[in-house]
């Protein structure tokens, strides 16, 4: 069971969604504009934000801006906008994930619970070890910890800090680094990462992927050149 915050103003659907969540078990919260969604944030921080758009007065973009400038909460992002410029947008301000509308509820509760799951278990795939795209089946297992000069990744305590100083990670950018940190000097393809950390393949998933390296490298620092593009496969944490 989760906190869910739903901002949405068209009431028919975010009451729908309410229904659904609940039928799921969740504590849900609803807020039909930007500005009500940020007051009910500062009361209580819910566990996962599904937010829409296009609101009246402050969109969703500028939510997602305000929100992540606090919160690290997953942000599911609903939007009937598929151009290839407002996804990147969204995503450069924060965004986990979209549901394009129209929608299935069937859908919709798919990418909550496959995000819930993710942040839930993080990157327990640190336990799992995770194949290479060379299909190098002897990789060892990631350590619940990963050590890199001065950045040290807590996986456990989904923690990670650079030359002491606590970062600040959506739970998407913390997987991908905690995945490539734990596996030094091996590329893996976007593909693969999509799969293993979005979970399912969509249209765009590329620069979905683009979007948060670059996301990455800038919160990395001097650090961020550790993580090096692999023309034509994807990206790998150079040691
Ligand atoms: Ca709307």
């Amino acid at each position: 069971m989760a906190a869910i915050l739903i901002v949405e103003d068209e009431s028919d659907l975010n009451h729908l969604i309410r229904t659904h969540l609940e039928a799921e078990g969740h504590a849900v919260r609803q807020a039909f504009d930007g500005p009500t969604a940020l007051c009910l944030v500062a009361e209580g921080v819910p566990d996962l934000v599904i937010l829409d758009w296009m609101l009246p007065g402050m969109d969703g973009l500028a939510v997602c801006r305000q929100l992540r400038q606090d919160h690290l909460m997953p942000i599911i992002m609903l939007t009937a906008r598929s151009e290839e410029i407002d996804r990147v947008l969204g995503l450069e301000v924060g965004a986990d994930d979209y549901v394009l509308k129209p929608f299935s509820m069937r859908e919709l509760l798919a990418r909550v619970r496959a995000m819930l799951r993710r942040v839930a278990l993080d990157v327990r795939l640190a336990e799992s070890g995770s194949p290479a795209v060379t299909g190098d089946a002897s990789m060892p297992p990631a350590p619940g910890a990963v050590t890199r000069g001065p950045l040290h990744i807590d996986i456990a305590n989904h923690a990670v800090t650079l030359a002491g100083q606590a970062l600040d990670l959506t739970p998407k950018e913390f997987e991908l680094l905690a995945l490539l940190a734990a596996h030094p000097n091996r590329a893996f393809s976007r593909e693969f990462l999509v799969e293993r950390i979005w979970g399912y393949p969509y249209d765009g998933a590329d620069r979905t992927v683009d979007s948060h390296i670059v996301r990455l490298r800038k919160k990395l620092g001097d650090l961020g050149d550790k993580i090096t593009t692999v023309w034509g496969v994807g990206y790998r944490f150079t040691e």
